[in-house]
C-alpha cells in the first residue's frame, strides 16, 4: 500500500485509543440519561460530573463554569449571541477581528443585521492585533470583545493576556475562540482574564460534534437552546454522554501530555520549515515566526495554485490544506491571508500543513522528498515561474 501521511490535524485529529476506549460503556451497558434519578441515569450523570471536571482543570476554571455544546461553532454562536441579545440595553458594539473563524465572523455579520455595530480589527503581516488598536475601538456602547486564541490558518498566538486585560479595565466581557489552543498552549482563564472561551473535543484528540464554552461565573448570557433543564437551563438537550466523556479524556490526556506533546510537534515543525526552506525557492513563511501554534506550517509557494499543489500531494498520499477556499465552494482566497496583506495571487499558493501527536520524523521525511518534485513540476507549467527565471523581481525576494 502506499504512503499516507495526515498533516491537516488543524481540521481534525484522529482519536486516540484511551478516549474510545472510556467513551465505549456509555453507549451500550450505561446508556442512562444522566436527568432520571435511577441508577442507570445516576452512573451517565456521574460520567458526565467527571467530565466537566477534566475540561475545567484543563483551562484552570470552576467545574460548574464548563458548559458542553456540539462543538466549537455552537460555542463561538453561542458566546456571541448571547452575550449581545442579554446586554443589548447596554450597547449594541462588538469588536473582533478580520481574521476569525467563520464561526465568529459569520455570527456577527448576522448580528449586523439586526441592530448591532461590528468592528473588525486589522492585523499585522504577521496576524497579530494591534493593543493601541483595540483600545481605541472600545466605547460606551461596547459590550463584547471575541478575539481568537491561535489562528487555525496562520497559527498566529494573540497577546491574550494583554487583551483581557485591557477588556477588564474598561468593563468589556471578552470571549475567545481557543479551539487551535486548546492543549497547545498552556491556558489559565483566571491569569488571562478570559469571560467566555469556546472549546472543541476533535481538535485535541476526541470526538466530534461535542465541544465546550466556559462561561464566568456571573457573566449575563442568555440561554442558548431552550427546553430541558440541562447545562444549568442554559443548554437544553439530552447530554451527548459518550462525547462528553471523550472530550473529558482527551482534555484528560492534554494535560499529562501537554510538554512532551508541544516539543513534538515543534521538533516537526521546524524541520518541515527548515526542509522547505533550504529545498524550495520562491516560498514565504505566513503567520508569526515565533508567537505560532507548535504544530503549524503555512508556506506560499510562488507561481503555484495551492488546489493544484493539493491534488498533487494527495496522488501521493499526503493530506494538507490550501488558503484558496476552492474546496469550500469559494473562489476567494482565504480571509487571513488577505487581512495578513499577502496579494490574490500568491494568497492562492498557500498551503497549510498542521503536524500532531501521531506524525513521525519519516512522514517529514517523506514529504521533503516528494514535495520539491511537484513544486518544481509545477512551476514548469507556469508562464510567470519562466518570467521571474529570466530576471523579473518575485514577491518573496527582498525589496
Ligand atoms: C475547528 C474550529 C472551530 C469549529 O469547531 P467545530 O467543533 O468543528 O464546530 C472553531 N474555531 C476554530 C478556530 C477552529 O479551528
Amino acid at each position: 500500500m502506499n504512503r499516507r501521511v495526515y498533516l491537516d490535524y488543524s481540521a481534525t485529529t484522529p482519536m486516540k485509543k484511551e478516549v474510545l476506549e472510556e467513551m465505549q460503556p456509555y453507549f451500550i451497558d450505561k446508556f442512562g440519561n444522566p436527568s432520571s434519578i435511577y441508577s442507570f441515569g445516576r452512573e451517565a450523570k456521574k460520567a458526565v460530573d467527571i467530565a466537566r471536571d477534566q475540561v475545567a482543570k484543563l483551562i484552570g476554571a470552576k467545574t460548574d463554569e464548563v458548559y458542553f455544546t456540539a462543538g466549537g461553532s455552537e460555542a463561538d454562536n453561542w458566546a456571541i449571541k448571547g452575550i449581545a441579545y442579554a446586554n443589548k440595553d447596554k450597547g449594541n458594539h462588538i469588536i473582533t477581528t478580520k481574521i476569525e473563524h467563520h464561526a465568529v465572523l459569520h455570527v456577527c455579520e448576522h448580528l449586523e443585521k439586526n441592530g448591532f455595530n461590528v468592528t473588525y480589527l486589522d492585523v499585522d503581516e504577521h496576524g497579530l492585533i494591534n493593543l493601541e488598536d483595540l483600545k481605541n475601538a472600545i466605547t460606551d456602547q461596547t459590550i463584547l470583545i471575541s478575539i481568537m486564541f491561535a489562528n487555525n490558518e496562520i497559527g498566529t498566538i494573540q497577546p491574550i493576556k494583554e487583551i483581557g486585560q485591557i477588556a477588564k479595565e474598561k468593563g468589556v466581557t471578552f470571549h475567545t475562540d481557543a479551539v487551535q489552543a486548546l492543549g497547545n498552549v498552556a491556558i489559565d482563564v483566571n491569569a488571562l482574564n478570559i469571560d467566555l472561551m469556546s472549546l472543541s473535543s476533535h481538535k485535541i484528540y476526541g470526538p466530534k460534534g461535542i465541544g465546550a464554552l466556559y462561561i464566568r461565573k456571573g457573566i449575563k448570557i442568555h440561554s442558548f437552546v431552550h427546553g430541558g433543564a440541562q447545562e444549568r437551563r442554559r443548554r437544553a438537550g439530552t447530554e451527548n454522554v459518550p462525547g462528553i466523556v471523550g472530550f473529558g479524556k482527551a482534555c484528560e490526556l492534554a494535560m499529562e501530555n501537554m510538554d512532551t506533546h508541544i516539543k513534538h510537534l515543534k521538533m516537526l515543525r521546524e524541520k518541515l520549515i527548515k526542509g522547505i526552506m533550504e529545498n524550495i525557492g520562491y516560498v514565504r513563511l505566513n503567520g508569526h515566526p515565533e508567537k505560532r501554534l507548535p504544530g503549524n506550517v503555512n508556506m506560499v509557494f510562488e507561481f503555484i495554485e495551492g488546489e493544484s499543489l493539493l491534488l498533487s500531494l494527495d496522488m501521493v498520499g499526503i493530506a494538507g490544506s490550501s488558503g484558496s477556499a476552492c474546496t469550500s465552494g469559494s473562489l476567494d482566497p482565504s480571509h487571513v491571508l488577505m487581512a495578513i496583506g499577502l496579494p490574490h495571487e500568491i494568497a492562492h499558493g498557500s498551503l497549510r500543513l498542521t503536524v500532531g501527536d501521531f506524525t513521525t520524523e519519516e512522514d517529514i521525511d517523506y514529504v521533503l522528498e516528494q514535495l520539491p518534485k511537484i513544486v518544481d513540476r509545477l512551476r514548469q507549467m507556469s508562464p510567470l515561474y519562466e518570467k521571474v527565471k529570466g530576471g523579473q523581481k518575485s514577491c518573496t525576494q527582498k525589496k
